[in-house]
């Protein structure tokens, strides 16, 4: 068993991008700018927009973290992404989740101009994603399909199981799979009611779990030698776990990635990439 190693995928595109924005200053005298909008004071996100700011800092981009409080209206965070998408020194903007009910995200996330949606989530991206015609690609997707390219296996007619089915994660996955040839079945709660979730990982060449569900996934489901990823993230006790049970699933697994330390860190380093694609494509419409 070989684990799947993010963090070490994520320095190493971190010295990538670092590199290619170096190149952007000198060429343009510009510094790609990207804007993460909050609200309310969730811990979580922002423990995570504290992790974005760091790498922005390490990759030398601009990074600028905008508050709403908790009670604020639709129409706020609407005229704020306006304002965003109308500033010419803004190249991205994230909105961050999760949003209080009083905001339908689905409404907010198609208010952000299509060049410059950092994370991919408006209806035209999404679109054009499917479509195979924008280099703007949903983080989290983007970072599972990294950790299967480091495998060095090729996805061309592999059995790829996908459980989750979000609209942030599985989906969207699914559709980059497909681009990589690769034989794709994707998995929801109707899979697990209809008592079938084990048959259909029992064939997984490939496997991503994408569910918030505490390891959810038995070792003893997993076909010898699969190649497993584990995007869920889990606070038990204080301990972070994915799942997967890891400690059965690496007795069968040929690549793993842990939970922490896996898919989440490169994802923070490929919102920064977007980031930096968003800028080239401003940089060409101007
Ligand atoms: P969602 O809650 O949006 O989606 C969960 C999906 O799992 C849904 O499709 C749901 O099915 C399905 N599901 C729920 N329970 C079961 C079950 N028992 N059997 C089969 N399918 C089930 O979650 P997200 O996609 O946002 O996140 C999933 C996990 O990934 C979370 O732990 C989250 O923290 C983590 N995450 C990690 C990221 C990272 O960078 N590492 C980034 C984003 C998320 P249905 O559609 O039928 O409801």
């Amino acid at each position: 068993m070989q684990l799947l190693d993010g963090k070490k995928l994520a320095q190493e595109l971190k010295d990538q991008l670092k590199e290619e924005v170096e190149l952007i200053k000198a060429k343009d005298r510009k510094t790609p700018k990207l804007v993460n909008i909050i609200i309310g004071d969730d811990a979580g996100s922002c423990t995570y927009a504290n992790s974005q700011k760091k790498v922005a800092e390490y990759i030398g981009i601009k990074y600028e973290l905008k508050s709403l409080p908790a009670n604020c209206t639709q129409e706020d965070f609407c005229a704020l992404i306006q304002k965003l998408n109308n500033d010419k020194s803004v190249n991205g903007i994230m909105l961050h989740k999760p949003v209080p009910e009083q905001i339908d995200y689905s409404v907010v996330a198609n208010y952000v101009d299509t060049v410059k949606d950092l994370e991919g989530v408006n209806v035209t991206n999404i679109g054009k994603m499917i479509l195979g015609e924008t280099n703007i690609i949903p983080c989290t997707p983007a970072s599972v399909m990294e950790h299967l390219k480091s495998t060095g296996h090729s996805l061309r007619g592999l059995e790829v199981v996908i459980v989750g089915a979000s609209q942030i994660v599985g989906k969207p996955l699914s559709i980059l799979l497909l681009k990589e040839m690769a034989t794709v079945t994707v998995c929801h709660i109707g899979t697990s009611e209809a008592g079938r979730l084990e048959e259909h990982i029992a064939r997984a060449d490939v496997l991503v779990v994408a569910v918030g569900v505490p390891k959810l996934i038995k070792g003893e489901w997993i076909k010898d030698g699969a190649i497993v990823v584990d995007v869920g993230i889990n606070v038990i006790d204080g301990k972070v776990v994915g799942d997967v049970d890891f400690e059965t699933a690496q007795e069968k697994a040929s690549f793993i990635t842990p939970v922490p330390g896996g898919v989440g860190p490169l994802t923070v380093v490929l919102l920064m990439r977007n980031g930096i694609e968003a800028y080239k494509m401003q940089k060409e419409q101007s």
